[in-house]
């Protein structure tokens, strides 16, 4: 019996040698999620899949189904990101995405919310002035995917909304306490500290209001500040331990 072919749009976020010429990859792709594959010959420079299959390039693939390894047949690059590849700390920030939303990805479940994401973020990281205000905006939104909204206008605890002033925010439940709640009440894993801009910081990313970030008068340190609060929750909310993530660094 002839399998049909299969036809499948990503990004490839992985890939290892296999044999003497085949390349085994995993793509995060639009309809089904977490997909791996083998591409069979890849490796000799005479393949037409040669130059297709690495990390970093979204791709449409024609692929025949299997239960391990899907077969790839064909594969077109829509983007290959050249602009990332030529520069070396784009390439870590890029990893660094690619693992958070492999994480945030399953295996037969659409995802193609979280590709659309990554995909946006990775067109335009390169011509950013502030790489690591997109980054913050993608850790935000890819964990409310998940169903984890940060709560940032009213106290996690006793519901009031929260007044002008520097607040304590808790990366287990993903919200700040009000002052009084956050002075008698028991605390459980780590709380943060964060400042009225910070708050503010986030509270603009959260209605999108993306335009008026412009105003802020942004700097790098205050931004990692707020992504040290979302990626925190992201560990400790969904219980995901990214690699590329080293929390004594930030
Ligand atoms: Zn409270």
């Amino acid at each position: 019996m002839k399998i049909a072919n299969k036809y499948s749009k990503g990004l490839i976020t992985r890939c290892t040698n296999y044999k003497e010429a085949d390349r085994i990859f995993t793509l995060i792709s639009e309809e089904e999620g977490l997909m791996k594959f083998i591409a069979r010959g890849a490796k000799k420079p005479s393949s037409k899949l040669s130059g297709h299959i690495e990390p970093l390039n979204y791709v449409n693939i024609f692929y025949k189904p299997s239960k391990s390894l899907n077969s790839v047949s064909q594969v077109q690059s829509i983007d290959s990101f050249l602009e990332i590849k030529n520069n070396y700390n784009l390439i870590i920030k890029a990893q660094y995405l690619m693992e958070l939303a492999e994480a945030m990805s399953s295996e037969k479940e659409e995802s193609s919310f979280i590709l659309k994401l990554l995909i946006g973020i990775l067109s335009g990281i390169h011509k950013s002035n502030l790489p690591d205000l997109d980054i913050l905006i993608f850790e935000f939104e890819i964990l409310k995917t998940q169903g984890f909204g940060i709560r940032l206008f009213e106290c996690v605890n006793c519901d009031q909304k929260l007044i002008k002033a520097e607040h304590y925010f808790s990366t287990n439940i993903g919200g700040f306490y009000c002052q009084k709640c956050f002075v008698t009440n028991h605390h459980q894993g780590e709380m943060i500290r964060a400042s009225i801009e910070q708050q503010s910081l986030l509270r603009t990313i959260s209605r999108k209001n993306y335009k008026d970030l412009i105003n802020y008068n942004l700097n790098t340190k205050q931004i990692v500040a707020s992504r040290k609060l979302i990626q925190k929750s992201i560990r400790d909310i969904i219980g995901v331990q990214l690699k590329t993530i080293q929390f004594d660094d930030i």
